[in-house]
């Protein structure tokens, strides 16, 4: 089957390029000129593990081809899938321009029968204004379904190809007729399929990013009640984990929830709510208690250093979480931000997001590096931000070795305080070192 995809975002290329694989022909559309064009040369805008080799192979066989001119990938496609951004347009008001946009541009080409497919996350009653704007603008039949994707950045490829679920919000059987066909791949592996109206949809892929986040929340205030208590936050999660009515996942404490999606979702969860005049306390409280943890997390630091104006601060770790260069809303990225604001000289290395943080934050104080060593190089202290596997087995006495001072905050918990200490560290993690070497200091 002919395809389009509108958006080669983190979502947009990554359905293209497994939707080809699937065996359909895609056309992957952008209109971004630039990106098009490193594209069709087989450069990838971002990083995503396995992504480049699955472009490359479906683009030499064939399968997937890349276009700006958004008409020509309509017109031969039967269904096109709309992955373009929605970045928080501020207060939790996502913009839903590029979608509306795009929406206009489709229907000023639509010449026959096509199912325009939403996977974008977008706030319930979307689909249904969106599918008005577009009936508006054309004579052709068209079904509009909402199908929002769940694939998380750094095993993106595999969630899409292996997905938990797949949710399909329409009333039109011809347009979920339609994609079963396009998503046949995944019946034979007996994927779940929920079928179920727009709102419903819309709210199902809101109401799963807040229960992740309000679980990650959770764990992160355990963290910091141990961190007063003495009790480890390792074995509390661990045991929590162990109640099957709980599950382990999501049960790691670490700086607080980043990336596009689970601050954005959550803040336009509780302002849609809003909006309708619903209280839900829960769903407010989470990006605000999400938001406490850097701040807390560099004065923890600033009672270990005295003031940091002046002081050298090595960052490890700068994406909001590993196998990804994405660096939006990272907490990482937020923690360097603080950290410059109050004087201090950051000093910082991401195995991939160098590039990536560097566009996003430039200061005097604020150089980047190749290796952790050499972040490290006359720092009075290391913070490891994102748990990168490269930082999961450093040599901590080589680490220790060309720094000033020897304070360690692990924000993710990587190392054994023990461990650290026996290197040389004045070691600080997320919810367990108190116990061992943090009492004196408070
Ligand atoms: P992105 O910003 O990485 O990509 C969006 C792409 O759309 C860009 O390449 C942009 O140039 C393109 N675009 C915008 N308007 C266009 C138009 N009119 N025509 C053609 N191209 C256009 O965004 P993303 O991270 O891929 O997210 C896309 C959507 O998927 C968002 O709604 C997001 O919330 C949701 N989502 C993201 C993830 C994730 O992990 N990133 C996971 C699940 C869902």
């Amino acid at each position: 089957m002919e395809l389009a995809v509108i958006g080669m975002g983190r979502v947009g290329l990554v359905v293209a390029a497994c939707l080809a694989d699937f065996g359909h022909h895609v056309w992957g559309a952008d209109n971004v000129t630039s990106k098009v064009a490193d594209l069709e040369k087989g450069t990838m805008p971002f990083y995503e593990p396995g992504l480049e080799e699955l472009a490359h192979k479906n683009q030499r066989a064939g399968r997937l081809s890349y276009t700006d001119d958004l008409p020509s990938a309509v017109r031969r496609a039967s269904a096109i899938f709309l992955a373009v951004g929605t970045e928080d347009g501020g207060e939790g008001k996502p913009n839903l321009g590029p979608l509306f946009q795009a929406g206009e541009e489709i229907a000023h080409c639509l010449d026959a029968y096509k199912v325009l497919v939403i996977k974008s996350t977008v706030p319930v009653g979307t689909a249904a204004r969106w599918r008005s704007h577009v009936q508006a603008r054309t004579r052709a039949a068209f079904d509009v379904v909402s199908n929002p994707e769940f694939l998380r950045e750094g095993a993106a490829i595999d969630n899409f190809m292996r997905p938990d679920r797949v949710i399909l919000g329409s009333t039109s059987e011809k347009a979920i007729h339609l994609l079963r066909e396009i998503y046949q791949h995944l019946y034979l592996l007996e994927t779940p399929f929920v079928i179920v109206d727009h709102e419903t949809a819309e709210l199902i892929k809101y109401a799963t990013n807040a229960f992740l986040a309000t679980k990650v929340t959770f764990i992160n205030e355990m963290a910091t009640l141990c961190e007063a208590t003495g009790a480890d936050v390792h074995a509390v999660a661990r045991a929590m984990g162990l109640d099957k009515r709980i599950g382990p996942k999501f049960l790691h404490p670490g700086p607080g929830f980043g990336g596009s999606c689970l601050p954005k979702d959550t803040r336009t969860l509780a302002e849609m709510a809003r909006g309708l005049g619903c209280s839900l306390p829960l769903a407010e409280s989470i990006p605000q208690s999400n938001r406490a943890i850097v701040p807390q997390l560099v004065a923890r630091l600033e009672r270990k250093l005295g003031a940091l104006r002046g002081k050298t601060v090595a960052v490890l770790g700068l994406s909001y979480k590993p196998f990804t260069d994405d660096v939006r809303e990272s907490p990482a990225l937020e923690f360097v931000r603080r950290l410059l604001e109050a004087g201090a000289t950051v000093r910082a290395h991401d195995p991939q997001a160098n590039q990536e943080a560097a566009r996003n934050l430039t200061h005097a104080s604020l150089s980047f590096h190749d290796s952790p060593f050499v972040a490290c190089s006359g720092a009075d202290a290391a913070a490891i931000l994102t748990e990168w596997n490269e930082f999961r087995s450093l040599d901590l006495k080589e680490l220790r070795r060309p720094m000033k001072g020897g304070v360690l905050l692990d924000a993710r918990n990587v190392y054994d305080p023990d461990e650290a200490v026996a290197a040389g560290f004045d070691y600080m993690g997320r919810g367990r070192a108190p116990r061992r070497t943090e009492c004196a200091a408070g």
